[in-house]
């Protein structure tokens, strides 16, 4: 689509929705933005930042600015299944609010049992009433993997012990969109790494409709608002990657972002966590680290309002955003390429694998890269 026609369409769209009643008609969300000690600029700054990882042109910033101050007109269902509520954690519980929490408190959340008031028979009035209320119109956002046992009758929820199965099954049903926010709702998460005792599913196997995957075990504040200012601007589901990944978060591999690229490609590896290497801010391939294969854009979105991730402060990827990674990505300290250099070349080692990485973990990578590509293309041909 040229950027002309989206742009006209995003503006219409964002009329449409600024004449829908607010969460609270005394307060806005400039308003509480201003009064938390942000100025103009700074939002801006944030909208101009928010509009380059959405991958919108840059005169796209003021439409950016316009749906995050319009967050407040839809309603959103956010569920917990089996969980330890981290995501939530990720977006709520800072010392000083970002801008992306604050976005975040002051949406229309009709439903979200950890920070609600309400408890028991008036919780679940609460979701039915919501659920009436916005048929066809709420965002449906699920934290957690969904046990299901042998049966249907694991995590039973609230005054009426229904299950999460239901639960989720009952709220995806007259959804305007679907996101599984974090590892566990996307893929399963912990609860479901082998044996998976509880017989844990992701999201996507309860429901027969489309969900969005948000992966990451937390994903980051800028990843979860991200995703709703998406929702906000297109009305329309995000381009995906194979695994229901939005591309605007999730296209590049971390290994592609690394500020120790430099690093890997110049053969200079951590060997062991407080070596000389490592106070040298070395390549952590050697100590585990798993972003040649893990695709999230954590090394510029970071984490803790933009403060540091992981690979800055000097422990690996642990691939937490992709697909069973707790069962896939092997042990967190140990190169994971050890098992395909071991074969592929003849039973070499750890050491001298990792030392002639540069060249043959490239291609490997490259190979696993192609094929994703090529898969996402036959999946979203328009992309
Ligand atoms: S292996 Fe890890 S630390 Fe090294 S460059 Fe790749 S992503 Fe960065
Ligand atoms: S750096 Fe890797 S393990 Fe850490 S949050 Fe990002 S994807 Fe997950």
């Amino acid at each position: 689509m040229q950027s002309n026609s989206l742009f006209e369409k995003m503006s219409s769209r964002l009329d449409e929705l600024s004449i829908l009643p607010k969460l609270d008609e005394a307060v806005s969300i400039p308003q509480l933005i201003e009064e938390k000690g942000f100025s103009r600029r700074e939002f801006m700054g944030w909208a101009a930042a928010m509009t380059s990882m959405l991958m919108l042109p840059a005169n796209f910033t003021p439409l950016v600015a316009k749906a995050a101050e319009l967050a407040d007109r839809l309603p959103l269902v956010w569920l917990h299944m089996a969980e330890c509520t981290g995501c939530s954690e990720s977006l709520l519980r800072s010392s000083s609010p970002s801008i992306d929490s604050l976005i975040f408190d002051y949406i229309s959340l009709e439903y979200h049992e950890t920070i609600m008031a309400a408890s028991g028979w008036q919780a679940e009035q609460n979701l039915e009433h919501a659920m009436e209320k916005y048929k066809g119109k709420y965002i449906l956002m699920v934290e957690g993997g969904i046990p299901q046992g042998l049966s249907d009758f694991y995590l039973t929820v609230g005054a009426h012990g229904k299950t999460g199965e239901k639960h989720a099954k009952e709220a995806a049903e007259n959804a305007a969109a679907i996101f599984a926010i974090g590892t566990c709702s996307s893929f399963g998460g912990v609860q479901a790494a082998a044996p998976n005792p509880t017989n844990a599913q992701p999201l996507s196997k309860i429901t027969n409709k489309t969900v969005i995957n948000v992966p990451g075990c937390p994903p980051s504040e800028s990843n979860i608002v991200g995703t709703l200012v998406h929702f906000i601007l297109y009305g329309t589901l995000p381009a995906l990657d194979i695994y229901n990944r939005p591309k605007w978060a999730y296209g590049l591999r971390i290994h592609d972002a690394c500020e120790r690229r430099g690093r890997f490609d110049a053969g200079e590896f951590v060997q062991q966590f407080g070596d000389e290497g490592a106070k040298k801010g070395f390549c952590l391939y050697k100590v585990g680290c798993k972003g040649p294969y893990t695709f999230n854009n954590c090394s510029k979105q970071k984490f803790n309002q933009g403060t540091s991730w992981p690979i800055q402060s000097g422990h690996g990827c642990m691939g937490c955003s992709e697909p069973n990674f707790w069962d896939t990505m092997g042990i967190v300290h140990e190169p994971l390429a050890n098992r395909l250099y071991h074969t592929t070349f003849g039973g070499l080692g750890s050491d001298a694998t990792a030392d002639k990485i540069g060249l043959g973990l490239l291609t490997v990578t490259a190979v696993a890269i192609a094929a994703h590509a090529a898969i996402s293309v036959l999946k979203n041909p328009e992309v």
